[in-house]
C-alpha cells in the first residue's frame, strides 16, 4: 500500500472507531492530510503503525462528578480525562469546563496536544480533561464543590510523573487551587508538580497566566519579522475575551499594535481607541459580566450581538475563543480586508475551509499548535521550577518562554522549507511534532 492509500485507511478507521465524534475527525484529518511527505521520507514509520497508534489514546477516562448547589439540589456531570501520548513526557494539558464539553471535544484538545507538547522541545506528552459542567452563573461556593468532586475522582489518575492538567476554557486560578487543594487532602501530599497555572504564592509560575497571550504575539511578530514586516502600528482584531484574549491583547499594545475589538460569546465589541485591558479584565475576571458592559463603560466603544468580529477590518487576527469560530466566510471578509497574518490563540479556532483560503491568499498563518504553545510550555517551566523547589521572577520565565516560542517558530520553518514548502507553519508545526513523539515512540518498542 502506498503512503497516501495507507494515511486514507488510517483516517477511515478513526472515523469508524470514534463515531460522530467530529472535532476529533478534524483534528486527525488535519494532520494526517499534512504528514504524507514526512511519512514517504520515513517509511518505517509508516511499517510500524506509528499515526495509528498516536491516533489511538493511551488511555480514557470517563467519571461521573456529583454535586450540590447553593439551594441544596443535586447536579451530575461527566468528567473526562484522556491521556493521549506519554512518548516524551507525563501527559500534560489542560481541564476544560464547558457545556459543550464531551469525549469527541476532550480527544481533539488531546491530540493536538500531543504534537503541540513536542513542538516546545519540553519533556511532556499529551493529554486533556475536562466535564459539561457550565461555571456560568455559578457561585464560588458552587464551583468550589464541583472542582472538590471532580479530583475525588481524578486524583487517582495523576502525578507529577504521570499527569499533570493546567486550565483551559473554563478553569482559571481559582479552580486550580480548589482542584489542588482537593488533591492535596485525599492524598495527604503537597504535590506541588501535580498541576499548573497554581498561584504564584504557592508553587506556581510567574508569566504563566500571561503565557498563551503573550506567546501568541510573540509568534505574530516572528512571523512578521521573517517576511520583513512589523507589528508596530497594526491595526488588531482578537476574538474572546478570556484568558488568551486578554493577554495578546496586553502584549499587543506593549508592542505598538493596535487592538480594536474583541468578542465573548455574546457578541463583540469595538473601541477605536483601542481597547482598555485593564477595564476589560475588570469586567471578564473581577465582575465576571458580559463584554457589553465594556461599550456601557467607554462612550468611545460600540457592542453588537449579531455578526462577526472577523468583519472588523484588520491587519492582523487572532482567534483566541474556541475551535471552529473563523469559518470560510470570515476567512473571505479577513482576505478581503486585506490581512497580512492570522494566528490561532486557541485550539483549532479555524475551520479546514477558513485555513485554505487564508493560505491560498498568501496570509501568514500561524497554527494553533504553534502559537499558542507558549501556555503549557511556561507550564513545563512551572514543573521545572516545582521539581527544583526553587521560584524564577517573571523576567527569568518571560525571557524563557519569549525563547520557546522563537525555537518553535524557527523549526516550524526550518521543517517546512526542507519539505519544499516553505511559510506554511501547519506542515512545519505538525511535521516537527510528529517527528519528536515518532522517534521516542520508536526507541521505547511497540508502546
Ligand atoms: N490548555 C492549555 C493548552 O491548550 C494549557 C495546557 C497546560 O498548560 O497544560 O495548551
Amino acid at each position: 500500500m502506498n503512503v497516501s492509500a495507507r494515511i486514507d485507511a488510517v483516517y477511515a478507521q478513526v472515523l469508524r472507531r470514534n463515531p460522530g465524534e467530529t472535532e476529533f475527525h478534524q483534528a486527525v484529518g488535519e494532520v494526517l492530510h499534512t504528514l504524507a511527505p514526512v511519512l514517504r521520507a520515513h517509511p518505517d514509520y509508516v511499517d510500524t503503525r506509528i499515526v495509528e497508534r498516536l491516533c489511538e489514546p493511551e488511555r480514557q477516562i470517563i467519571f461521573r462528578v456529583p454535586w450540590v448547589d447553593d439551594r441544596g439540589e443535586v447536579h451530575v456531570n461527566r468528567g473526562f480525562r484522556v491521556e493521549f501520548s506519554s512518548a516524551l513526557g507525563p501527559y500534560k494539558g489542560g481541564l476544560r469546563f464547558h457545556p459543550s464539553v464531551n469525549l469527541g471535544i476532550v480527544k481533539f484538545l488531546g491530540f493536538e496536544q500531543i504534537f503541540k507538547n513536542a513542538l516546545t522541545g519540553l519533556a511532556i506528552g499529551g493529554g486533556k480533561g475536562g466535564a459539561d459542567f457550565d461555571p456560568k452563573g455559578r457561585s464560588t461556593g458552587e464551583v468550589m464543590r464541583f472542582c472538590q468532586s471532580f479530583m475525588t475522582e481524578l486524583y487517582r489518575h495523576l502525578g507529577e510523573h504521570t499527569d499533570v492538567p493546567a486550565g483551559d476554557i473554563g478553569v482559571g486560578s481559582r479552580e486550580i487551587g480548589y482542584l489542588f487543594g482537593q488533591y492535596k487532602r485525599v492524598t495527604n501530599r503537597y504535590e506541588a508538580g501535580v498541576l499548573t497555572g497554581k498561584g504564584v504564592s504557592w508553587g506556581g509560575s510567574h508569566a504563566r497566566t500571561e503565557a498563551t497571550g503573550y506567546g501568541t504575539v510573540y509568534f505574530v511578530q516572528e512571523m512578521l519579522t521573517a517576511r520583513g514586516l512589523h507589528l508596530d502600528g497594526r491595526r488588531v482584531v482578537v476574538s474572546g475575551s478570556g484568558n488568551v484574549a486578554l493577554y495578546a491583547i496586553e502584549k499587543i499594545h506593549a508592542l505598538g499594535g493596535h487592538v480594536v475589538a474583541c468578542s465573548d460569546s455574546s457578541g463583540y465589541l469595538v473601541d477605536e481607541r483601542g481597547i482598555d485591558v485593564t477595564l476589560l479584565k475588570e469586567i471578564k475576571e473581577v465582575r465576571r459580566e458580559r463584554i457589553s458592559a465594556y461599550a456601557e463603560a467607554r462612550p468611545t466603544a460600540s457592542f453588537s450581538a449579531r455578526g462577526s468580529v472577523f468583519d472588523v477590518p484588520c491587519d492582523i487576527a487572532l482567534p483566541c475563543a474556541t475551535q471552529n469560530e473563523l469559518d470560510e466566510q470570515s476567512a473571505i471578509a479577513l482576505v478581503k480586508n486585506s490581512v497580512v497574518a492570522v494566528a490561532e490563540g486557541a485550539n483549532m479556532p479555524c475551520t479546514p475551509a477558513a485555513i485554505n483560503v487564508l493560505r491560498e491568499a498568501g496570509v501568514l498563518f500561524g497554527p494553533g499548535k504553534a502559537a499558542n504553545a507558549g501556555g503549557v510550555a511556561t507550564s513545563a517551566l512551572e514543573m521545572r521550577q516545582n521539581a527544583s523547589r526553587h521560584q524564577w521572577t517573571f523576567q527569568q520565565t518571560e525571557t524563557q518562554l519569549a525563547d520557546v516560542m522563537r525555537n518553535i517558530h524557527a523549526q516550524c520553518r526550518a521543517t517546512a522549507e526542507a519539505y519544499d514548502a516553505p511559510e506554511n507553519y501547519v506542515l512545519g508545526a505538525n511535521a516537527t511534532g510528529f517527528l519528536r513523539a515518532a522517534e521516542a515512540m520508536d526507541a521505547q518498542g511497540l508502546v
